[in-house]
């Protein structure tokens, strides 16, 4: 049987409930976005549907040359105001100067690669909420693969590691409270402690898409030697608690470092 276009004119397939019923669009994302927006859009059950979810997200500009290479750099006002509340949230005092969503085909690759191994490895559903998701719009965070425990988390680093991620590269820094790894918080204060200042007297902190997989919860307080768990392979992350929720990894392909932003402390030069 020919398979029915999604009326928006995206060129994917009609979506379909369990029942079998034939929906006039591919998803939700599709119908709300061309109602809203006026443009087409799609949420991450769509992607994985269509091309395993290794399309970029709907909303990169990139979107539109895939499967081409692409390497942009993104500013402008949105970005930065998407940046502002996620930081403002816990450091009022700081104020985003600068946001850069990174789309890189490289980094992109290596990041879904991982991601679809973890999905086909069916990774037991985690119970968690960063409070990241609540300053990031419904048709963005319909983006994120939650079979793979898939968030938005802060990383804060140095002037070399963005500037790295500029040339396809992510050098993530390592070690805390948990052993060595990759470190990870929802709160900005939390990231805050691990950023470093940079000539301008800014910090840079990263939020980054983490697809966490199977996740291991830990009691309360630190634990110098959780990298112990990475030698189990239904475990791919950490969750511990120490004054904040911190979240390590130790894979860097589970990690995509979407936006960089600049901040730095209200009243400053
Ligand atoms: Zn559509
Ligand atoms: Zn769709």
């Amino acid at each position: 049987m020919a398979s029915v276009l999604c009326q928006n004119g995206c060129g994917r397939d009609c979506g379909k409930g369990a029942d079998g019923r034939v929906f006039p669009t591919c998803c939700k994302s599709c119908a709300y976005l061309k109602k809203e927006r006026g443009l087409c859009g799609h949420d991450i059950d769509c992607d994985i549907r269509a091309n395993e979810a290794v399309c970029p997200p709907w909303y990169w500009k990139s979107a539109a040359v895939w499967p081409e290479p692409f390497h942009e750099e993104v500013g402008g006002e949105y970005v930065k105001e998407m940046g502002t509340k996620i930081l403002q949230r816990r450091l009022p005092d700081w104020k985003v100067v600068r946001c850069e969503r990174i789309e890189d085909a490289v980094l992109w690759d290596k990041y879904t690669a991982k991601r679809a191994q973890l999905r086909e490895r069916s990774v037991a559903k985690a119970n968690i909420q960063p409070e990241t998701a609540e300053s990031i719009q419904y048709s963005a965070n319909t983006t994120l693969d939650h079979r793979v425990n898939e968030v938005w988390l802060l990383h804060g680093t140095s002037e070399e590691a963005a500037k790295a991620i500029s040339h396809s590269n992510f050098l993530p820094s390592s070690g805390g409270c948990f052993g060595s790894g990759i470190y990870f918080a929802d709160d900005a204060r939390k990231s805050n402690q691990y950023a470093s200042r940079t000539a301008e007297d800014q910090k840079i902190m990263l939020l980054c898409r983490v697809a966490l997989g199977g996740v291991k919860v830990l009691p309360e307080g630190q634990d110098r030697s959780a990298d112990r768990f990475a030698a189990d392979p239904s475990i791919d992350s950490i969750l511990g608690t120490t004054d904040a929720k911190e979240f390590v990894v130790y894979d860097s392909a589970q990690i995509y470092p979407e936006y960089i932003m600049y901040y730095q402390e209200i009243g400053t030069a």
